[in-house]
């Protein structure tokens, strides 16, 4: 049986752009987005920025959305990766979506979070 998800997100995945050659991008704040990281769901490890691809737009000058797919090549997998970096205040949270609502982190709940369980980072650096 052949996963379509994973045979799409292959496919996608050759076709893309690494999200590191969009970034950095500056919300309408002034908050800088410089890289946005994806550790791997299966051995934790940090995915090197070369090895996630996909897209990143600007639909609001407050919002930041991400949608891409990363490979780990320890564990010869492929996941996606995806969520939205939001303008507020004078920092940004990033929200990832779950039974189809937002989920909003704060950054220092988001670092909480990966040490956990979570399969992707997002790190922010100010000017
Ligand atoms: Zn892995």
């Amino acid at each position: 049986m052949v996963d379509k998800r994973r045979v799409l997100a292959e496919f996608r995945y050759y076709d893309e752009p690494t999200l590191d050659s969009q970034l950095p991008i500056t919300l309408s704040n002034g908050f800088v987005v410089v890289a946005i990281n994806g550790a791997c769901p299966l051995c934790k490890k940090e995915i090197a920025q070369y090895k996630i691809k996909g897209t990143v737009t600007l639909p609001l000058p407050t919002v930041l959305t991400f949608d891409a797919n990363a490979v780990c090549d320890e564990c010869k997998c492929i996941f996606p990766l995806y969520g939205r970096i939001r303008a507020k205040n004078k920092t940004a949270q990033i929200e990832r979506l779950e039974n189809g609502r937002w989920v909003f982190y704060s950054h220092n709940a988001l670092v909480d979070k990966f040490k956990l369980s979570l399969n992707w980072l997002t790190r922010f650096f100010k000017d």
